[in-house]
């Protein structure tokens, strides 16, 4: 066990609805510092939020999670470490928005037509429009 890792101080946390009293490694830009395993179980990184459906909701980090990997190069990792109680739900369009949305990808910019499938992005047309107006400007070139 290296003793260096074995440093701490006690910090408290507030997580928007729970102090937490916890051992620290340290502070860093005025963050208590927390190794793998050790910060209170309401603080998350981004992507254990973003796992669990969540996303951090404009809030400040609370602590950093430092830890090393033990490969390729023990290299140091910080995450920021945001509270499950001030996160929010990760924004979804409602079914109404989507079916708009879905109905706008289908839509043909030139005949205006609803297609059974989507248009492609890059000129929002349907087929034919997109074979006549190819074929409009073979004949032209010609
Ligand atoms: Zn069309």
């Amino acid at each position: 066990m290296n003793p260096r890792n074995r440093r701490q101080e006690v910090t408290r946390v507030f997580d928007g609805r729970t102090h937490h009293i916890a051992l620290c490694r340290g502070f860093r830009e005025g963050l208590p510092v927390f190794g793998w395993g050790e910060a209170p179980s309401t603080l998350l990184t981004k992507t254990q939020l973003r796992d669990a459906g969540l996303r951090p909701n404009g809030q400040d980090p609370l602590a950093l999670l430092v830890f090393r990997h033990r490969k390729p190069y023990a290299r140091e990792t910080v995450s920021e470490l945001f509270s499950v109680e001030r996160a929010a739900p990760k924004r979804q369009a409602a079914p109404g928005q989507m079916d708009h949305a879905m109905e706008a990808r289908r839509t043909c910019v030139d005949c205006t037509r609803v297609m059974g499938y989507c248009v492609p992005t890059s000129t929002r047309q349907c087929w034919d429009c997109f074979d006549n107006e190819h074929a409009d400007r073979i004949e032209a070139a010609a």
